[in-house]
């Protein structure tokens, strides 16, 4: 029907003017002959379209280099969105968590204990001294602190108590250690972390004793790794997270020391996300 008044218009425009009579009509006569056939073209063309419309994407070119290569496919068609989207294949398979483990160069050594108001917070005197080895890169210890209740959850529950040791590399990553503390036997170390504690914010208190810094951990220094953030502000990421398995423990008395003194201080768990929680197997070196 869009044919034919496109014809009825051409014809009416042929009305005006002898020579153009002329011409026009050549004209007309050639398209009124050629109608049946431009519409059987118009059709055919349309169901070419809609055949091949499906296949469309296949048909645009891409190669393995160049302007057309891996990182522009996403930008060759629409169709092709999704090669920048955020799960694609394939991945660089790691076996660094299992390998290479992390070991811990922890000695007993001079600390103090920082009141900040949000944790007690056991600062070695030397923060050369102490460090974890975590795929060839020594991260040094700085600090520990501690939360209570703990904020990393395991299967949903929470455990009394959470020590974080903080470790940072030559380059300002940081690693930090999460060990969970339950209720039983009491700690030596937090024992002497408390009797230097300062009941005031922002005092500083000297440990008398070398302080248990290896005495702290577990005998199973084995675990999850995976990447995350700082748990307070500004949370920022990029901390590689090692979450030991093994508990140790802290008498009541001395768990509800601590939340007396500094109150509850865990963020609520995070998304997770789909990020890799991968296994590893720590061990102490000295
Ligand atoms: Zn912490």
């Amino acid at each position: 029907m869009i044919g034919n008044s496109d014809f009825d218009s051409l014809e009416r425009g042929a009305g005006k003017g002898g020579k153009g009579m002329r011409i026009r009509g050549n004209v007309r006569s050639v398209f009124l002959g050629a109608a049946p056939r431009a519409f059987l073209l118009g059709i055919f063309v349309l169901f070419f379209a809609l055949f091949t419309m499906p296949s469309f994407a296949s048909e645009v070119h891409w190669s393995y280099s160049g302007e057309e290569g891996p990182e522009n496919w996403g930008n060759l068609s629409p169709a092709f969105n999704e090669a920048m989207g955020g799960a694609q294949s394939p991945i660089d398979i790691t076996t660094e968590g299992k390998e290479n483990g992390v070991e811990f160069f922890y000695r007993d050594g001079k600390f103090s204990v920082l009141n900040n108001g949000h944790t007690l917070q056991v600062t070695p005197e030397n923060e050369r001294e102490n460090y974890i080895v975590v795929d060839g890169t020594r991260y040094y210890f700085r600090q520990l602190h501690f939360h209570t209740p703990s904020e990393h959850t395991l299967n949903g529950t929470q455990v009394p108590m959470e020590i974080h040791f903080v470790h940072g590399d030559d380059k300002g990553r940081l690693a930090v250690v999460a060990l969970f503390v339950v209720e039983g036997p009491e700690n030596e170390a937090i024992a002497a972390a408390w009797s230097a504690a300062p009941r005031e914010r922002g005092k500083t208190g000297k440990i008398e004793k070398p302080f248990p810094l290896n005495g702290l951990l577990p005998r199973d220094l084995d675990g999850i790794r995976y990447y995350g953030s700082l748990t307070t502000p500004p949370t920022a990421e990029g901390v590689s997270w090692i979450v030991l398995d093994e508990h140790v423990t802290a008498a009541a008395g001395q768990i509800s020391w601590f939340t007396d003194l500094i109150g509850k201080n865990a963020r609520p768990t995070q998304p997770r996300n789909g990020r890799i929680l991968a296994p590893f197997q720590g061990r102490i070196v000295r």
